[in-house]
């Protein structure tokens, strides 16, 4: 059985090899996403709570039909 590695080409930006299924347009992943070929994948990170949040609010609120309560 032959097993045929993936063939790899060299990005035309950075000159790094990488997966000819992976790369767009000749460039590497990275590279792409910085030409913006591609939407680079955005990491996000919410701003930090302050104040009260759902939990508080409720824990405040009367117990309605769907509560977890009556549920249990
Ligand atoms: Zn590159």
């Amino acid at each position: 059985m032959i097993r045929a590695s993936s063939p790899r080409i060299r990005c035309a930006r950075c000159l790094r090899l990488t997966r000819r299924d992976n790369a767009v347009h000749g460039f590497g992943r990275d590279c792409a996403a910085r030409l913006g070929l591609i939407a680079p994948v955005p990491r996000v990170r919410a701003a930090p709570q302050d104040g009260p949040d759902l939990f508080d609010a409720a824990a405040e609120a009367p117990p309605g039909p769907l509560s977890a309560t009556e549920a249990a």
